[in-house]
């Protein structure tokens, strides 16, 4: 518990918070029965590694992996480390699971698969996220210049933006051989996970629940530090940032369960760490929203100019691209109407009793 009285992430491993405090990878380490979490490295961006997680049959005849990361030769070499490490080889691999379509978590599926025959599972409607990320409508460099003039941003700035638009998406189309929707029980011999629903980071983000167990799988709605973000791949007519704050309200049913993320390390405390997240977005749309009567009709990059402030001007690239785009879809909200409602609906700090073998950490992260 914080000093002001406000429940925080309690983190339970203490190897995990080792590794990401200084940017190494975290050994294999057993989280519960027949369940392990390994690291795949990631090679490149600020983030060191994805956590995967490696389900065994209770006969160890077999194994499933959800999230197994990167499509990459050190992903790969990692992989099979970690697997020796448990005892295991790849040809006992038997499914691929991904929470979402970003090349840290379902990148490798497709490789894995063409090795050992393992089936892969996504959501439904990531795979038509997916489709639409990918179709020549999207990849257009017309269509791209389109939004760069929506948004109004400068004419200096816009050959940084197009180049990185430009770059091939770390992503590839994959068909999977299972679909599942919200609710859908994937049956995985000695584990039963529920798909849940969790759109906004990315519109068909599904976490899954392990009832047994008492485990939640996050991939990339909740990280105990770090802000994900939202709206990074979604469908026309989706609405990433009132669905991303409705996903967070959506799990406060496993409130007493241990978070497995996709990142950083595993913890204790959904409740308050989704309160966090939901209250920390709805504090920039409230400042975008006080801007409303003085800048009006302004466009996306005054918005985004005002609200980043003296940090604006650092910002290049992708990470200009992201920024963009999620002023946009925070001053979608604060016109909306909605923004009041939602305030009301954000999930309070949960009051469960501290069950996590290690000291709290304040949550708070760049975001
Ligand atoms: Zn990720």
């Amino acid at each position: 518990m914080s000093s002001n009285g406000v429940r925080t992430v309690r983190p339970t491993s203490a190897g995990q918070q080792a590794a990401l405090q200084s940017s190494r990878l975290p050994r294999p380490e057993l989280v519960a029965d027949n369940v392990w979490a390994i690291a795949a490295p990631i090679p490149e961006g600020s983030v060191t590694y994805t956590l995967s997680y490696v389900l065994l049959s209770s006969d160890s005849a077999c194994f499933s992996i959800l999230d197994p990361g990167w499509d990459s030769p050190g992903n790969l070499e990692a992989l099979h480390r970690s697997l020796g490490l448990i005892g295991l080889t790849l040809e006992h691999l038997s499914t691929v699971v991904a929470t979402h379509h970003h090349p840290d978590h379902l990148g490798i599926a497709a490789t894995l698969r063409a090795m050992t025959g393992a089936r892969v599972v996504l959501s439904r409607e990531e795979r038509a996220v997916l489709t639409h990320q990918l179709s020549p409508e999207l990849r257009s460099p017309a269509s791209y210049s389109r939004v760069l003039e929506a948004w109004g941003v400068p004419a200096a700035r816009r050959g940084e933006l197009t180049a990185a638009f430009a770059r091939p998406p770390a992503f590839s189309d994959i068909e999977p051989d299972l679909l599942l929707d919200d609710g859908d029980v994937l049956d995985l011999g000695s584990h039963s996970l529920t798909a849940l629903a969790t759109p906004g980071h990315t519109g068909g983000h599904l976490c899954f629940a392990d009832n047994e167990r008492k485990l939640l799988y996050t991939g990339d709605h909740i990280l105990p530090q770090i802000h994900s973000g939202f709206g990074l791949g979604s469908r026309p007519g989706d609405k990433p940032l009132p669905d991303y704050l409705t996903s967070l309200q959506s799990l406060q049913r496993f409130g007493g369960y241990e978070v497995l993320p996709g990142h950083e390390f595993r913890f204790r405390g959904l409740d308050a760490r989704a309160a966090e997240i939901c209250k920390h977005h709805l504090r920039r749309t409230q400042r975008i929203a006080d801007l409303l009567p003085e800048l009006g009709d302004a466009s996306v990059w005054d918005y985004a100019c005002r609200l980043h402030g003296a940090g604006w001007p650092r910002l290049h690239g992708f990470f200009l691209h992201a920024a963009l785009r999620q002023t946009e879809l925070h001053l979608e909200l604060a016109r909306s109407g909605l923004l009041e409602g939602l305030v009301a609906r954000c999930p309070e700090p949960g009051t469960e009793t501290n069950t996590g073998d290690f000291p709290s950490v304040s949550a708070g992260a760049p975001g």
